[in-house]
């Protein structure tokens, strides 16, 4: 009864890694896509100081973690010392990290830490899949990739009902040699070919993130009957962001999370919020 992708056809969730200048240098052509990124600072750099991540912040996109050093090594101080950094920089919690050189010994940090850990290795994810969270898949664009090559990757998630991530380095022309570093003008016009698409979910990893793991959460659960009434409970996983929802659709009946009729959205489903911890159909 979950809606996959919240109703759209496929998800998209594009990521930068290490801070870098060509990021903060293109910010506000960024940021003029009017869709929310996920930016992963290396806190240890002095980039991460520049005040554009707290507009980014503002602007609705998502700081998450990439450690302080970028080591492919780490007992978790590292890592704990990048997200002190985000906390008291910005005031915010990060949900999630990304894995430096994409290393397999954060799998087991992140675990404890995290919603989830992006890795290095493409693939899609699918709903209720058996990806792993903490070694979640994600697509590198070539040095120099063109606009159809991004555009294929997306595709390919939107025609198999399925989730990508991109992980991208910087743009060309940068002043800190990002790691295979693409057009900014191939990026702009891929992600407007994704826009027009119409269907397909552009948001941020933690958005499409808890999404996705609260959809497993839900559909794992057996509903316990009383009367004519079904209860669903579930428990959310460690590190779970507040305030996430889940759109749902049912064949009839009306549904309740604390005792409260849910409204339906014009849209075609409700909205069914993670927090709760239940929801309950009558018919
Ligand atoms: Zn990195």
């Amino acid at each position: 009864m979950v809606l996959n992708w919240a109703g759209f056809q496929g998800a998209v969730s594009y990521t930068f890694d290490d801070s870098n200048s060509s990021q903060i240098a293109n910010y506000d052509a960024l940021n003029a896509l009017d869709v929310p990124f996920t930016f992963y600072l290396q806190t240890g750099k002095s980039e991460s100081s520049n005040p554009v991540w707290q507009r980014a912040l503002r602007d609705g996109h998502e700081i998450g973690n990439h450690t302080k050093s970028h080591s492919s090594n780490d007992n978790g101080a590292d890592t704990d010392a990048a997200t002190q950094f985000i906390k008291s920089t910005f005031g915010i919690t990060p949900y999630t990290m990304a894995a430096p050189n994409g290393s397999s010994v954060y799998a087991n940090i992140a675990r404890t830490r995290f919603l989830i850990n992006r890795g290095v290795a493409n693939n899609l994810i699918g709903p209720n899949d058996s990806t792993d969270p903490f070694n979640l898949p994600s697509y590198i664009p070539p040095a120099n990739a063109s606009t159809s090559v991004m555009d294929q990757q997306v595709t390919s998630a939107r025609s198999g009902g399925r989730w990508r991530t991109f992980c991208i380095h910087g743009f060309t022309g940068g002043s800190d040699g990002a790691y295979q570093a693409i057009p900014l003008r191939a990026f702009l016009d891929h992600v407007q070919h994704t826009k027009d698409l119409g269907d397909v979910w552009i948001d941020s990893v933690v958005n499409v993130g808890a999404y996705w793991r609260g959809q497993k959460v839900l559909s794992s659960v057996t509903p316990t009957t009383s009367g004519s009434d079904r209860t669903w409970r579930w428990t959310l996983p460690a590190n779970f962001p507040p305030g996430k929802y889940l759109r749902v659709r049912v064949g009839g009946g009306t549904l309740k999370q604390n005792g409260v009729p849910l409204p339906w959205d014009t849209h075609g489903y409700y909205e069914v919020a993670l927090d709760a911890g239940s929801l309950t159909l009558s018919p």
